[in-house]
């Protein structure tokens, strides 16, 4: 057995946390401002409420399940993503609100897992945050939900994320335009990479989305399902753009994007950025028009996306962007004998209840090795307490920084220690 993690895993240390917990919070604090709410659904499903769902053929489903039959031979997945989940929460739980809470708009946060060959930014566990609005067929919910991702990467600071538009149509669309590309693929069909190949048959627009390179230059003069559009799809698409326009987005658009999951319907996005001049995906979703009613719910059309939260702190630590975390510790307190040992633990815990952070000496240690952790830990001050200040009643406390410092009793401490903290500060 090996000690060690799995491949394609990840320790997040409390060294890099504060980070997860900055971009984490401003997540929600985002999405709260445009009225969404949390759910939680469970890491793992069964595997058909991902398998026909996402799409039988998809990359997901055909390679990268973290799929296993439990003790009681179910047949279980661990989620590879969080739409599918989320829809089978909503339509098991009756969530379709009545009229005055529509839209019904979730988030959620938390690991996914997909078996794919680990590298810079690929994981078998990754992180999520994404987002699904429900009961909405306004082309205004497209757009505000690609704003408010796009709010998010502005507040913090990154540089150079390109909005990719593009929109499959609705299925009569699709349909046509699916007959035009395998028109245009099948005499190309011995220049496709094996797996293409496969996807001509099963599922041709994977085609487009493919890595490979014999791929990419097979599909460079393919046809461009924007000129399939039926009326209906094409109106969609023209209000979207032009209420990006409006909030300003820029955005490119992408005619060869189809997304690696099957449920998508008209608009489909995703934004990408440049890392060591290799393009990465932060953050990818679009419209989802049929997939209430295929999990058995009534007809609700459906608009969402995940942003990978590894990709987007990656990408903050290669634009070298300073979140604004602050690990520091109000007060350090330095023990020097046995008979402070008690008085000290009374102290921090008085200084805990207020609102404060502390920390104190638990090993005995030589002053001046206290006085290094109080500096290790950020503390702001440093509280010096011997057997001789036990006796006292009262000790001194020192700004860290200006090594300034006053004399405080012990009840200054534990009744008001708002009052002597302002003091020293
Ligand atoms: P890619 O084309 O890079 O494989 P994808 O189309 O599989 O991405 P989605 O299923 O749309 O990605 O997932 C949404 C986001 O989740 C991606 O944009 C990315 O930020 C993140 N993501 C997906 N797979 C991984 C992974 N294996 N490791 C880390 N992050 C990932
Ligand atoms: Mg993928």
């Amino acid at each position: 057995m090996k000690l060690q993690k799995p491949k394609g895993t990840q320790d997040i240390l409390p060294i890099d946390s504060a980070k997860w917990q900055y971009v984490e919070n401003l997540a929600r604090e985002t999405f709260k401002k445009y009225n969404y709410g949390e759910i939680r659904t469970p890491m793992f499903e069964h595997y058909e409420v991902i398998s026909r769902s996402v799409g039988d053929t998809t990359d997901i489903v055909t390679k990268e399940m973290y799929d296993f039959h439990d003790k009681g031979d179910r047949h279980i997945t661990l989620r590879p993503e969080g739409t599918a989940p989320v829809v089978r929460s909503y339509v098991e739980n009756k969530l379709f609100a009545p009229e005055v809470q529509k839209p019904v708009k979730m988030y959620y946060i938390g690991s996914m897992f997909r078996y794919e060959r680990p590298q810079a930014g690929r994981l078998r566990e990754f992180h999520q945050v994404g987002v699904e609005c429900f009961g909405s067929q306004n082309p205004a919910t497209d757009v505000e939900t690609i704003a408010m991702a796009y709010q998010l990467f502005n507040e913090l600071g990154i540089k150079d994320v390109i909005l990719h538009l593009n929109s499959l149509g609705n299925t009569e669309s699709r349909q046509a335009y699916r007959q035009a590309l395998i028109d245009y693929l099948t005499p190309l069909r011995e220049t496709l990479s094996k797996d293409s190949q496969r996807r001509l048959d099963e599922n041709p627009l994977r085609v487009l989305d493919s890595k490979e390179k014999e791929d990419k230059a097979a599909v460079e003069n393919a046809p461009s399902i924007l000129d399939y559009l039926d009326e209906e799809s094409q109106a969609h698409f023209d209000a979207v753009r032009e209420m990006l326009e409006l909030l300003q987005v820029p955005y490119v658009i992408d005619t060869n994007m189809v997304r690696g999951l099957d449920y998508y319907n008209h608009t489909i996005f995703e934004f990408i950025t440049k890392v060591d001049k290799s393009e990465l995906t932060i953050c990818a979703g679009g419209r989802y028009d049929s997939l209430v009613e295929y999990f058995g719910g009534p007809a609700t059309p459906g608009f969402g996306f995940g942003l990978g939260l590894e990709r987007l702190l990656l990408i903050l630590d290669k634009q070298g962007i300073e979140l604004p975390v602050e690990e520091s510790l109000d007060v350090y307190i330095a023990v020097l004998g046995a008979g402070a040992n008690s008085k000290a633990l009374e102290l921090v815990q008085a200084i805990r209840k207020q609102g404060f952070s502390a920390e104190r000496d638990y090993l005995g240690r030589k002053i001046k090795a206290q006085f290094k952790s109080a500096d290790a830990f950020h503390a702001k001050t440093v509280i010096t307490l011997g057997e001789s200040e036990v006796e006292a009643g009262q000790v001194s406390i020192k700004n860290n920084q200006t090594r300034e410092e006053v004399t405080v009793r012990f009840e200054d401490i534990s009744n008001d220690f708002a009052a002597v903290f302002a003091k020293i500060k």
